[in-house]
Order: C-alpha cells, then structure tokens, then sequence
C-alpha cells in the first residue's frame, strides 16, 4: 500500500546574518506498509515522527525540501495526488483532540469531513450517524460540543472523522497520547480493527509498549534515520532485535531493566555518520562518519556497521 524510500527532510532558513542555512530532521528513512498491516513507527521525541505524516500528506511548510521516493498503491505519491489523496485515500487520526472545532457540534465536524472525503451532501449526515454507531457513540453525541466529550469519546470522533471517506491508508500521529490506559486500549483496539478490514495502518509513536499490544512490525527511527525493521515479536524474543539504539529502546522500559543509556534528544546526524554514534557500546572507527545502508538481516532490516 505505502512504500517509503530514503525520504529526507530538510528546512532551510536565515540565521543572522541573512546567511543561509539547512536543517535536516529526516535523514534517511525507509518503511512500508500493506493492507491489513499495522506498522508502528517508534522512537524518541523529536526523531522526526510525525513530520513523516506530514510529508505523506503534503502538508509540510512551504521551506521544507523533500527527496526520496513515496509511493502508494503503486503509484508515485506526487504532490499533486496527495492533495487529490487527502482526506479521501490518505486520512490523518491527529495527535491532540485540539484539532476539532471548539465551537461546532461535533456531527458537523464529521459530516463535512464526509463531503470533503467526496460523500454527497444529502448522504453526509447519515453516514456521520452511521460512523458514531461505528465506534458506539449515542446518535445524540452528534449534538454535543467537543468539550461536552470524555477523553475516548474524543478520539473515537477523531477516529471517526478520519475514517469515514473509506480511506485505505490511516495515519495515526502519537493517538494515545494523554490518555488513560483504558482509553488508549480502546483507541489502539479500533486502529487494529481498521487493519483487520483491510485498511493499512500507520501508527507514529513513542509508547513502543502501546504500539506492540496491535502492530505486526515496527519500524525504528532515530535521529531522522530508520535503523531497524522488525517484526512486533521481535521485542519479545531473546537477541533478536538487531540493532543497538532499539535494543537500548527497549531496555530502558520501566518494564523491562530499566536501563537507560539513551540520551534525553539524539539531534539528526547531519555529518553522515550514524546517528546514534555518540552513545553506542558498541561504536567502530567509520560510524561517526558514515551511514550503513538498511541491510536485511534475520528476517527484517537493519542499518548498523556490525550488522
Ligand atoms: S553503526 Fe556503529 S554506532 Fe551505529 S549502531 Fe552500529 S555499531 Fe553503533
């Protein structure tokens, strides 16, 4: 459904001096997505996440250069077809219930994501009632203001309005966030729903236990650069994660040894070197200097020296 290949991201601005500068925030980054496959993207604050989001649906500031390859459903992703894409193929569960409009009922706010989706006007309350139905919300919650809803209740709208085009790929940016763990259970429960229908599901997160209760794989990103490609039981299993910014990921859960050797914010490695080559134990003489290619290795794929 969704391959992306060596995306990079960069900004330029002006410092001072009027001097031109570029700031990349994604580097290298590769991951795919197939219908009826969730795929969790995991990785620290500030690693570029939900930019990525942003660059699927074109909607990145005017200043950002992108380079790569995107493409969805076999076909490239221009930025032409992402705006005929938006909202209709390529929907957006965002990351803070301030999106919705605190000042119109929520149906409305689903009924005219349905007609922008290219639902006609006359069928568009019907299908917004069907979709509250959906995800077990009382017709009557069609009346209510945003700030009339419990925290769920607001990600189920949320869900709602991007889901009822139809759209076949889902992009949901950090949905449990904030969120109680009853509510963030249920959210992530109706993304694993739309994959089982067989829309493709693109989870962004930092919560990588969250993301594990319903991904299939996992996609690790560090410093603006995939590192690794794994399966979601890859985590569960003895030595079997590849490299060592997702083991390292891994171990400093409070659940697992708690062993954190992460620093607070690994910045994107803009010299060519790995990007988590301050902090590896296990760091040689090229690392600082020069990215490794994303290898397949035991099944998934990885982008380490020693690999
Ligand atoms: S490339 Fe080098 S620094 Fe980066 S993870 Fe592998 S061994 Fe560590």
């Amino acid at each position: 459904m969704l391959d992306v290949k060596q995306l990079s991201i960069c900004f330029s601005n002006y410092s001072f001096g009027l001097k031109k500068q570029e700031v990349c925030a994604i580097r290298s980054l590769d991951l795919s997505v197939k219908a009826g496959e969730v795929v969790a993207v995991v990785g620290q604050s500030g690693a570029g996440k939900s930019l990525l989001a942003h660059a699927l649906l074109g909607i990145l500031p005017r200043n950002a250069q992108v380079t790569g390859s995107l493409s969805f459903k076999g076909m490239e992703l221009t930025p032409k077809e992402m705006v005929r894409l938006r909202g209709r193929e390529i929907a957006l569960v965002p990351q803070s219930v301030a999106y919705l409009n605190p000042l119109l009922h929520v149906g409305v706010q689903i009924s005219r994501a349905a007609e922008l989706s290219g639902i006609a006007a006359k069928s568009s309350w019907s299908s917004t009632i069907k979709a509250l139905k959906r995800y077990k919300l009382d017709e009557e919650v069609a009346k209510h203001f945003p700030f009339q809803l419990s925290g769920g209740m607001a990600r189920r709208i949320l869900t709602a309005t991007a889901t009822i085009g139809g759209a076949s790929l889902i992009l949901a940016d950090e949905p449990t966030n904030g969120l109680d763990e009853d509510t963030a259970k249920e959210t992530l429960e109706h993304l694993r729903q739309l994959a089982d229908c067989g829309k493709a599901v693109l989870l962004i997160t930092h919560d990588i236990e969250a993301a594990l209760q319903v991904a299939d794989k996992v996609t690790v990103f560090c410093g603006g650069v995939t590192v690794e490609e794994a399966f979601a039981s890859d985590f569960y299993g003895e030595n079997k994660l590849r490299h060592p910014y997702s083991q390292a990921l891994w171990a400093a859960l409070p659940t697992n040894n708690f062993v954190n050797d992460l620093p607070e914010k690994i910045h994107a490695a803009n010299n060519g070197g790995c990007p988590f080559s301050a902090t590896c134990c296990e760091r040689g003489d090229l690392c600082g200097e020069v990215l490794p290619e994303l290898r397949e290795f035991n099944g998934g794929r990885v982008r380490c020296q020693n690999a």
